[in-house]
């Protein structure tokens, strides 16, 4: 009677638990699947001049839809990726992928002017023939038409690494941004070795400096910083005319949002931003 009841009675907590295990399990199994399958996609989202509105470039963002589940957020998969050792993985399909589509717009006749931006994590970034592995898995493309995407946060994990792999990659010819600047915890010293071509504003500060003048104050001080180190500024997340407006005042260069364009998936972004 009493073990019964025990039995029947798991906390609302154990199962919750439960269920959030079981959902991450049966997720790292699909996400496996996914990626050997090739059944992930990658979309495209313009980065433009804030001075001429020009498209400097466009950022590879990984995409994921499960025939059960619907789409699957990069900002859950990508985590899990990294967690479940499977980023390397994915890592490698969105190189070669990336290079598959750079060369296909060129063969059309549409290339993409700039660069396309390609997002790196940290475990990648830990293996030091990083720059020769990219070279493999994109040997179809110059590295003219590449730029890597690091977090800052996964800069600073091992700052010393971070600057002998990033001088590799800028002499094979890959340009080298800075990405979610801000959030971090670089000192001018390390961003002055680490010699990036961007650093790209985080979206937390792009979305409340219109009305908050301490964010205000962060995006002119990180401008600031990339003029005295000769790199150039790109921000994130805009997603108005007054913050391009005041994003062009400050002496931002360029941006990435909804203001100017969503990620679309390749024929789309060819048919609205590449033209012969
Ligand atoms: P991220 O590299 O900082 O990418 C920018 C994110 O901001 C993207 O989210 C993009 O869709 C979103 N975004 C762009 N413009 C706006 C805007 O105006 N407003 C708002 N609210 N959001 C905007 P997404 O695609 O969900 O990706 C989230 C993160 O997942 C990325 O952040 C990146 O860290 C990671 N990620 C995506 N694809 C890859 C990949 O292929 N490899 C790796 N390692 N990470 C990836
Ligand atoms: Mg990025
Ligand atoms: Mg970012
Ligand atoms: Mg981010």
């Amino acid at each position: 009677h009493h073990a019964k009841k025990r039995e029947t009675n798991i906390s609302p907590y154990t199962q919750a638990m439960r269920h959030t295990l079981e959902r991450r399990q049966w997720m790292t199994e699909r996400l496996h699947m996914a990626i050997l399958e090739q059944r992930l996609e990658l979309y495209f989202q313009p980065q433009v001049d804030l001075d001429t509105k020009a498209l400097t470039g466009a950022e590879a963002l990984c995409r994921w839809h499960d025939p059960e589940w619907g789409w699957v957020s990069p900002g859950e998969f990508i985590p899990l990726a990294e967690e479940r050792g499977l980023i390397r993985l994915l890592g490698d399909w969105v190189l070669e992928e990336a290079a598959r589509q750079l060369s296909a717009w060129q063969a059309a006749g549409t290339p993409l002017p700039g660069r396309l931006s390609i997002n790196i994590s940290a475990q990648q970034f830990a293996d030091p023939r990083l720059t020769t592995h990219i070279a493999a898995l994109t040997s179809s493309v110059s590295p003219s038409a590449i730029a890597i995407e690091l977090t800052e946060s996964d800069f600073m994990r091992d700052p010393d690494q971070a600057v002998i792999i990033t001088q590799a990659m800028r002499q094979a010819g890959y340009a080298l941004f800075i990405d979610d600047f801000g959030t971090g915890y670089s000192s001018l010293s390390y961003l002055r070795r680490f010699a990036a071509d961007a650093l790209k504003i985080d979206i937390s500060f792009v979305r409340e400096m219109l009305d908050n003048h301490h964010d205000r104050a962060i995006v002119q001080t990180i401008i600031a910083m990339a003029n005295t180190l000769d790199m150039k500024t790109l921000a994130e997340g805009v997603e108005s005319a007054a913050q391009a407006a005041l994003l062009a005042e400050m002496g931002c260069n360029q941006a990435q949002g909804y203001f100017f364009g969503k990620p679309l998936p390749a024929d789309r972004f060819a048919q609205t931003w590449l033209s012969r």
